[in-house]
């Protein structure tokens, strides 16, 4: 009954491990989660403020496919008042959430057999998705050696008369990894005169630390702007996840326009009183919100990765961004997906396998929650490692 394409989809394994942890709870298990990738703080209120003015207003009804005039202009505006892009408001698509982008593009470009380079470790949908949509992926894999982000070698060398496009994730979803303006000139200097295109997915920028810089892919050379499209969000940065909105932008005019013809006949326009909201979450309004909120995951970082860099038997090397540590376990298991059973039945802390990011022997944990919880998460770890090493 079902179709081949669908039966090859795996489930996100992220959601899969949060929602088992939930179920956990709430059969009343002392299970502490750190699986999710969505932060703890609540929405900042101008943006709730935003949305309940639009329900006033009566905003309530069918939009244009891609999203407002307003809303596009606030997505032109943001891009070029941050990341120095000029985009025309044609130019960007809004959608359901940057994982509904994704989607998007990836149907809209790539055909069978079209290969997509994808390194190693990864957000766990990239491959999925690139799956759905009939292309293979092409994985770089890197370690924490080179603070695992690919080199200019790497990337030439995986690049194939089928390869259709490369993403990048900085700061990276599961490391932290940020790309310097330097690395990203070096990948950059591969891909001149080549067709590849570059899906830049830009989900955490406002997330970094200490004097490290945010460098938007597509601001790297002109030849970069042509070939990158540029995906980002407010789920991570404005506390946003159930709200779903993501965008992306193209200076392709005509791949935005056959992407809001599939948009026109899946899920429309997405969410109106959403889009109300994003203005405010992408205007500037939130600020002072957002950086309250970066410093408070730095301070988590720190603290996070000094605690396990003091466990005998566990490293991690201090990420640059985002709100995840993927930590080493090599010493103690070569088995990632096992590990995180026997931590989760022993000690009830749900961390997510580094086998399901594509790099085994490491777990993702993701610190968007408050100190007191990591300290304990993190003692309880150590107990369970202690146990495997003994
Ligand atoms: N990209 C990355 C790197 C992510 O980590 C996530 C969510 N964790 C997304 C995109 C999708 O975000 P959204 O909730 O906006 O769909
Ligand atoms: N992307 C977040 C994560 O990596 C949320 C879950 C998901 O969308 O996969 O945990």
């Amino acid at each position: 009954m079902l179709s081949k394409r669908i039966q090859t989809l795996s489930p996100s394994l992220t959601i899969a491990i949060a929602t088992l942890a939930r179920e956990l709870k709430a059969e009343g298990k002392d299970v502490i989660s750190f699986s999710a990738g969505e932060p703890d703080f609540d929405t900042p209120v101008a943006v709730k403020d935003a949305a309940k003015a639009s329900l006033d207003a009566g905003h309530t009804k069918y939009t244009a496919v891609p999203g407002t005039p307003e809303l596009l202009q606030a997505v032109a505006d943001k891009l070029k008042r941050e990341n120095g892009l000029t985009y025309a408001t044609n130019q960007i698509q809004t959608n359901n959430g940057a994982k509904h982008s994704l989607f998007n593009l990836f149907q809209a470009l790539i055909d069978d057999g079209d290969e997509v380079i994808i390194p190693a470790p990864y957000w766990v949908t990239y491959p999925e998705l690139v799956k759905y949509a009939g292309g293979t992926s092409v994985v770089i894999d890197t370690d924490d050696s080179t603070e695992f982000k690919i080199t200019a070698k790497q990337l030439k060398t995986a690049i194939t008369a089928k390869t259709k496009m490369l993403i990048l994730t900085s700061p990276s979803n599961p490391t932290g990894a940020v790309y310097s303006e330097d690395e990203l000139k070096s990948l950059a200097e591969v891909l001149k005169g080549t067709e590849v295109l570059v899906a830049s997915d830009e989900m955490y920028e406002k997330l970094v630390f200490g004097d490290t810089k945010f460098v938007a892919a597509a601001s790297i050379s002109k030849d970069m702007f042509q070939r990158t499209i540029t995906i980002n969000g407010l789920s991570k940065s404005a506390a946003m996840t159930g709200w779903r909105f993501g965008y992306m932008a193209s200076a392709h005019t005509e791949l935005i326009a056959v992407m809001n013809k599939l948009q026109s006949q899946s899920t429309s326009n997405i969410n109106s009183i959403t889009q109300d909201a994003a203005i405010v979450g992408l205007n500037g309004t939130i600020d002072a919100e957002v950086e309250a909120m970066r410093v408070a995951f730095e301070a988590r970082c720190q603290e996070a990765t000094d605690l396990f860099n003091a466990v005998d038997g566990l490293s991690v090397v201090k990420p640059n961004g985002a709100f995840y540590l993927f930590v080493n376990i090599k010493e103690v298991s070569n088995d990632s997906m096992q590990f995180c059973k026997d931590l989760l039945e022993d000690q009830g802390v749900a961390v997510v396998p580094g086998v399901g990011f594509g790099s085994e022997g490491y777990f993702r944990f993701s610190y968007a929650t408050d100190l007191e919880t990591i300290k304990a998460g993190i003692k309880r770890i150590e107990a369970f490692v202690q146990k495997l090493k003994a």
